[in-house]
């Protein structure tokens, strides 16, 4: 019973997911797909591994083929750039047989394209709110919402965490009052569940009794080691092949960049994902994990929702995440719909207690492994994170140390003779020769000067002093 063709969609709906290779719904597809095809408000709760995509796509394509307008008819929001990203492709993969049209709308990549796909009133758009509400904003005008049917939210939770709360108002004094809307979230906090009351009229309401857990083929695990041998041991299992490619997640951008250093020092092919890393650059890390290029992808939890990286073997939280619903989108990032995977998490002893507060939210006790062959007790011989205030004082020593070295040289100089002395690349330089620099003499303290602008300045100043003095 249980087969897309059971579920009343277009054919050419169904051909698309037998394309993809789907033998048969997900249970969050065979749940969502009857109510919303019929036109009725959904809250769902699902996670990121379920199949929720296609639980919300499939009815909306469906509904969207029920007649044929050229206008922008369905909206699809969702937090991250990547998930907008991830959902466009799979809009494109169930849509391959129809002449259905959409767009991904998100930031850190040109308006001018999505200004266009607005303009020409794709069917579907696929945005993050930020972006949206830029587009909105714009004196042109070129958003048109007038004939819009559908609203979706996917990942609510997330974009109330990201703040996206106010800008989601805002969209929803854009978008017409009369339309269904789909709701999913991972979790329903309090917050979320104010939201959706605003939003649903009579929703069909999935799974939402149901405690939020990671998809079931997850073979989980905990990783005791001291904060300071993490990156050892994370290199020991690679080594050993206890871990294949994998997506490691790490608590801050200062440690993604570490870590990611220390696995290409170690010869570890690798990509990181943060927030201060451009579209562009995530864009590339991404495919280039996807294409088994590199064995390991090092990010902060900003890829922890949404992204599908088929066959995916590992997750490694390398530090444990603070909140138990980050832990479970982490490591639904592996054993999606119905694969296996692992997921391990390395713990030092002062993570012990966000550890306990995850397996309170889990029920389940995680078992504990150690690496056989490793020297638990040895001292490493980098330190992993170097504390900000000493990272400044480096810095400051460093930029000590050259401005001395600058002026003990011009120091140096000065008290040669001008007769004889050498030019940098050794050539004699006298006071009546002219310099290689645009044809000024040299003079005084100013020979060893890298550029004609600074010894310029310096010869105004007429301190003698490098150019590096106060600074
Ligand atoms: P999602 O939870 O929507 O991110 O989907 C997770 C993964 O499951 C994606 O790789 C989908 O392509 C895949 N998927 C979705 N529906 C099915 C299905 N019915 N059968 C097999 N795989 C599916």
């Amino acid at each position: 019973m249980s087969s897309f063709e059971s579920l009343n969609l277009a054919p050419a709906l169904v051909r698309a997911t037998a394309d993809l290779g789907w033998a048969k719904p997900t249970p969050i597809q065979l749940d969502a797909v009857p109510p919303a095809r019929d036109g009725r408000d959904v809250l769902a709760c699902a996670q990121t591994g379920s199949g929720k995509t296609g639980g919300f796509l499939l009815p909306v394509l469906h509904r969207l083929l029920a007649s044929n307008k050229k206008a922008t008819r369905a909206l699809i929001l969702t937090p991250t750039r990547e998930l907008a990203a991830q959902v466009h492709a799979d809009f494109v993969a169930l849509a391959k047989h129809t002449t259905l049209r959409g767009a991904a709308i998100f930031g850190g990549v040109g308006m001018g394209p999505q200004e266009s796909a607005f303009r020409h009133k794709v069917d579907v758009i696929i945005a993050t709110p930020g972006r949206l509400l830029d587009h909105l904003s714009q004196p042109g005008k070129y958003v048109d919402f007038s004939a819009l049917e559908i609203l979706v939210l996917d990942e609510a939770d997330r974009m109330l965490d990201m703040g996206f709360l106010p800008a989601i108002k805002q969209v929803l004094r854009q978008i017409p009052a009369q339309r269904q809307t789909l709701f999913f979230s991972a979790t329903l906090p309090a917050p979320i569940v104010e939201l959706s009351k605003q939003m649903l009229k009579d929703p069909a309401r999935l799974n939402v009794e149901r405690v939020a857990k990671p998809a079931a083929g997850i073979e989980q695990a905990v990783w005791p080691v001291k904060e300071a041998l993490k990156p050892d041991l994370f290199l020991a299992l690679l080594k050993a092949n206890v871990i294949g490619n994998v997506i490691c997640f790490t608590r801050t951008k200062h440690r993604t960049n570490r870590l990611a250093e220390i696995l290409t020092k170690a010869g570890v092919p690798n990509a990181r994902i943060h927030g201060n890393r451009s579209q562009a650059q995530r864009t590339e890390a991404l495919a280039s994990f996807k294409d088994g290029k590199i064995r390991v992808l090092v990010a902060t939890d900003i890829v922890a929702r949404g992204i599908d990286v088929e066959a995916l073997e590992h997750v490694l939280n390398f530090d444990v995440p603070h909140m138990p619903e980050d832990y479970i989108h982490r490591v639904g990032r592996t054993a999606r719909a119905e694969a296996t995977g692992e997921a391990f998490t390395l713990v030092s002893p002062e993570e012990e207690t966000d550890l306990k507060q995850i397996e309170k939210a889990i029920h389940k006790k995680l078992p504990r492994r150690t690496l056989e062959g490793f020297n638990y007790n040895h001292v490493p011989v980098e330190r992993f994170e170097v504390p900000l205030a000493d990272r400044i004082a480096a810095i400051r020593a460093r930029k000590k140390e050259e401005r001395e070295r600058a002026k003990a040289k011009l120091e140096r100089k000065a008290q040669q003779p001008a007769q004889g002395r050498k030019t940098e690349d050794g050539r004699s330089a006298s006071r009546s020769q002219p310099s290689r620099s645009g044809g000024q003499p040299t003079g005084g303290s100013t020979s060893a000067a890298p550029g004609g602008a600074k010894k310029r300045r310096r010869r105004r100043g007429g301190s003698g002093r490098g150019p590096y003095s106060g600074s």
